[in-house]
């Protein structure tokens, strides 16, 4: 058995390389720079400051459709709707901070005032909505 038939092409789409696993010396180089930027790690660390403090402030505490004191209530939770009392479990923004090209809005991301806390059923509901259902394009509104 040739050793050759033990190496796979580099994980890199485009690359011609042969390696034993994941991206030739190169391209791994490269992935870990883009994966691991400073930036990047920053802008998470705030997002799980803000949701920690989110989940600290936001009324009424731990339920789907909890916001923050003073806000209106929001229109996506069915259980507040309902009143029904159901524990929340993700952190939602109301207005989506995704633009259509797929980059974040760091301002929509990063506003206590856009967040609610939901259950998982909830959030599957606006999430769906908003995407225009999994995975899907985002529905375009005609005026
Ligand atoms: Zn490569
Ligand atoms: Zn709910």
């Amino acid at each position: 058995m040739s050793p050759r038939a033990a190496l796979r092409p580099c994980l890199e789409p485009s690359c011609t390389a042969r390696v034993r696993s994941g991206r030739c010396p190169t391209h791994a180089a490269r992935h870990d720079r883009q994966r691991g930027t400073p930036d990047a790690r920053g802008y998470d660390a705030r997002w799980r400051a803000l949701r920690t403090w989110f989940l600290d402030h936001a009324e009424p505490a731990g339920l789907c459709g909890a916001r923050l004191a003073g806000t209106p209530r929001t229109s996506s939770s069915r259980c507040q709707t309902e009143s029904r009392v159901t524990l929340g479990v993700r952190v939602n923004h109301i207005q989506p901070h995704r633009r259509p090209d797929g980059t974040s809005d760091p301002q929509l991301r990063l506003d206590p005032y856009n967040l609610e806390l939901l259950c998982a059923s909830c959030d599957s509901r606006v999430t769906a909505t908003w995407d225009g259902g999994f995975g899907r394009p985002r529905r375009v509104r005609v005026p």
